[in-house]
């Protein structure tokens, strides 16, 4: 197993292992996702058949938008997961990956709405939407 592609929330109560390299860490700067983490949302895709998850019973799932769903732990509050509603995939929060996770930053989204407290900085790709 590699220990690069495996995590958890920050009391534990979750766990998942990606049998597969995540892609590249994208931060969404929208303003779901400043609301949910206070900053912004970096997070890594992975197929989500590549993904295990124990302690599934104690993620609670928030839908919120008609199609996406994100998942966090009911015990501690860590978010932990973003996921089109039925997608092949699903977005683990770079955060969460035990170190040294091996993760890579690609770039930023959403970036018009960004929080107006902070600059994006890194010179990585910035997209508006
Ligand atoms: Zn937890
Ligand atoms: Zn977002």
């Amino acid at each position: 197993m590699d220990a690069h592609h495996q995590g958890g929330c920050l009391c534990g109560a979750v766990r998942f292992t990606a049998s597969e390299k995540p892609d590249v860490v994208v931060g969404c700067h929208c303003s779901q996702c400043r609301r949910q983490t206070g900053l912004y949302y970096a997070s890594a895709d992975v197929a989500a058949s590549a993904v295990t998850i124990t302690g599934e019973e104690s993620v609670r799932w928030y839908q919120s938008s008609e199609k996406v769903r994100r998942g966090f732990c009911s015990h501690c509050g860590s978010a932990l997961f973003w996921q089109r509603i039925g997608g092949q995939k699903i977005s683990i929060m770079a955060g969460a990956f035990d170190q040294p996770s091996g993760l890579v930053f690609g770039y930023h989204i959403f970036c018009a709405d960004k929080g107006d407290f902070y600059e994006i900085s890194g010179g990585l790709p910035q997209h508006p939407q």
